[in-house]
């Protein structure tokens, strides 16, 4: 049986992995700690380590992880920011969860929508404590409203088939348009000149970090609200955080933060926070924070546990690695395969 150690461990993962490890055969070490060059040489003696968002997986980390003998990161997500992928080339491969549940990400993205919209957070907490005033309380409806779409890929196309579904109209900006599916594409500015409400669903990338910044958020209507389960790192925190004090932005729900690294998936309830635009933001009655949740469905949970063991399953049985992806993948998408199907 071989073994695989696993970074990050929350209850949730253990129930999931458990669930099917025996299926595949494999023996799992849960260790708590995130991954990062700290923590990497906890995998000595292991030949593939599971890794999640949140880890840090720079070349340092890589340099550890494959002198201790590493040779496959299997990421239990699909995003893959977060990795080093020039360092990790020709040593040690890379396996993601390309896709589990868009339902899961476009669902929540609907529910935040939802919540600040109609002040839920707000109406919950008053009516624990008896409260059953309105005052404060009104919302818009939703139908007829404009949403921007910015990324049309798997959760992106979901999110828009949600907002239909409420007679919005809909606008998307995505640089590789996808035919035929009757999205109405415009281009970046139109869409945020346009939109009452703007939605991510782009990967971060060099091109994309803060692509929602001081001066595109001055493009957008006064009040906009904002809705980001991407990642962090689209936005310019500190340029959101002044905007909603001047009141151009209306609200924002963000499941992602730029620096969620140190704070998400941790309590911290008796801690200080040293991060005055979390801090901030999360102290303002029209911003709601999730933290990093949109994928936490019972689906979500059971495919990425089986698709992630079914990747580890490839690379021991040595067969091609469908879903391996490296850098010439992403930059070039044209990485040229070896015969056995993986990036080198
Ligand atoms: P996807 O790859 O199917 O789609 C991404 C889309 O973004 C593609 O159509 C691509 O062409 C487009 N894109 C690329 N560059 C762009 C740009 N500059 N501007 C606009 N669009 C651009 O990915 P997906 O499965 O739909 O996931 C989208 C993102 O959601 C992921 O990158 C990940 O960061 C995030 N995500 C978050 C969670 C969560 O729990 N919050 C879970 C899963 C995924």
């Amino acid at each position: 049986m071989s073994r695989i150690c696993f970074f990050d461990t929350k209850p949730y993962d253990k129930i999931y992995f458990d669930m099917f490890k025996d299926k595949f055969g494999f023996e799992i070490d849960y260790f708590e700690p995130k991954l990062n060059a700290d923590t990497a040489i906890m995998a000595r003696g292991y030949e593939v380590v599971v890794a999640f968002v949140n880890d840090t997986i720079d070349a340092k980390t890589i340099d550890i992880l494959y002198n201790e003998g590493v040779r496959l990161i299997a990421m239990r997500c699909a995003g893959y920011n977060n990795i080093d992928f020039k360092a990790a080339y020709g040593k040690i491969h890379v396996v993601r969860v390309p896709a589990y549940s868009p339902y899961a990400v476009a669902e929540h993205a609907m529910a935040l929508l939802l919540t600040l919209n109609r002040k839920i957070h707000r109406a919950y907490n008053r009516t624990k404590e008896h409260n059953f005033s309105l005052n404060g309380l009104t919302g818009f409806d939703l139908y007829g409203k404009t949403i921007g779409v910015i990324g049309t890929g798997k959760i992106g196309r979901v999110f828009i088939d949600i907002c239909k579904g409420f007679g919005m109209k809909v606008l998307a900006y995505d640089p590789y348009p996808v035919k035929d599916v009757g999205i109405h594409y415009v281009d970046l500015d139109e869409l945020c000149r346009e939109s009452d409400i703007i939605s991510l669903h782009c990967p971060l990338t060099k091109e994309t970090k803060h692509m929602i910044k001081k001066e595109t958020i001055q493009q957008m209507k006064k009040g906009i609200y904002i809705i980001n389960t991407s990642r962090g790192a689209l936005i310019d925190s500190e340029a959101l955080l002044n905007a909603i004090k001047e009141e151009q932005v209306g609200g924002a729900v963000l499941d992602v933060y730029e620096e969620e690294t140190e704070f998400f998936y941790e309590d911290l309830s008796g801690e200080i926070i040293k991060d005055d635009i979390l801090s901030g933001l999360i102290s303002m009655p029209n911003v709601i924070v999730t933290s990093h949740q949109a994928f936490l469905t019972r689906e979500a949970l059971n495919k990425i546990a089986e698709i992630t063991l079914q990747n580890i399953k490839e690379y021991f049985s040595n067969a091609g690695l469908a879903n391996e992806i490296c850098y010439q993948c992403i930059k070039l998408s044209n990485c040229e395969k070896t015969d056995k199907n993986r990036c080198f």
